[in-house]
């Protein structure tokens, strides 16, 4: 990227959109952030508040950058549900309501900037991929296992779209048939047997202690509690056929892990591999390892978006 006379040098405006919270972020080409703010998405608004907020939250940036002797060059916002990268379309969206919003034109309307809109966890995946956990590898499927689950295959630094917007819906992989419902509406989908919200709510439901979460069970099953023990085991033994599944499909290096359950460290990392390690039969086993990159990753990945999308102008 260019660089200004006098000026601190070219950065690019980076929002990943969450359901509660929106990470952003001043982003130098070297993927070194110079400044990082937080701001409520306020979803509850409505759609239209939360594009409003998004864009004085981007311009806001913008004039930041530029009282701080930056340059800004582009804009990335990284939103979630079903996105229509090549449109610049949120097409649609359970936790922030949007329907058909044209994100990437009203931002580049309202900043006069190039503006890229991706996916929250393929841009997360992108970042793990090539500033995290994955780095210097070349084929990597990070999965993210909070309130839900869902992956982004990223082959060389970019990652699978789908046709529809819709790739790396490996949270609604079918692993057992006659298992709890899912909120996609199906019953026994990889989300709703192993994501932290159905770990805690499955161990509060057979332990009658109602609010349990995923870290209680996992503590618990650690300090040797046999109900923790069991709901955790079948957890794993749930992600390690949804991963044996991605595995077939993708034949990757490394698996990375993300989201709030990772948290739980080795305690998740170590029966996961084993339990993977059994799924294999031809296909090679590949590295399971934790993110690296926290909740910055979105944002990061919405920074690299941004970069993509100038170099590829
Ligand atoms: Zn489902």
């Amino acid at each position: 990227m260019e660089t200004g006379p006098g000026d601190a040098g070219p950065v690019v405006i980076a929002l990943d959109v969450g359901g509660t919270g929106m990470k952003c972020a001043l982003v130098r080409p070297d993927g070194s952030v110079v400044h990082a703010e937080r701001h409520p998405t306020g979803a509850e608004r409505g759609p239209d508040a939360v594009v409003d907020t998004i864009l004085d939250v981007a311009d806001g940036l913008a004039g930041k950058a530029r009282a701080d002797g930056h340059t800004p060059r582009a804009v990335g916002i990284a939103v979630p549900g079903v996105i229509d990268e090549a449109a610049g379309m949120a097409v649609w969206s359970a936790n922030v309501g949007f329907r058909d919003v044209p994100l990437r034109d009203l931002a580049v309307a309202r900043l006069g900037l190039p503006t890229a809109l991706g996916h929250d966890v393929r841009a997360g995946g992108l970042a793990e991929a090539r500033l995290g956990a994955g780095r210097g590898t070349a084929h990597v499927l990070f999965v993210a296992i909070g309130t839900g689950i869902a992956a982004a295959h990223v082959v060389d630094g970019s990652a699978a779209v789908g046709a529809h917007g819709a790739a790396g819906e490996i949270g609604h992989i079918l692993v057992r048939p006659c298992g709890p419902r899912c909120g996609c509406g199906r019953t026994g989908c990889l989300e709703a047997m192993a994501s932290a919200a159905a770990i805690g709510r499955r161990y509060a439901e057979l332990a009658g202690v109602p609010g349990s979460t995923a870290a209680q069970v996992a503590e618990r099953a650690v300090a040797g509690e046999e109900l923790a023990r069991e709901v955790w085991t079948s957890a794993v033994e749930a992600l390690a056929d949804g991963l044996a599944t991605g595995q077939a499909l993708f034949d990757v290096q490394a698996i990375v892990l993300g989201g709030g359950l990772v948290r739980a460290g080795r305690h998740l990392l170590d029966p996961l591999r084993s339990a993977l390690r059994e799924r294999m039969t031809f296909h090679r086993e590949p590295r399971l390892v934790a993110a690296t990159l926290g909740d910055e990753a979105g944002c990061l990945g919405a920074a690299l978006l941004a970069l993509d999308a100038l170099e590829n102008r």
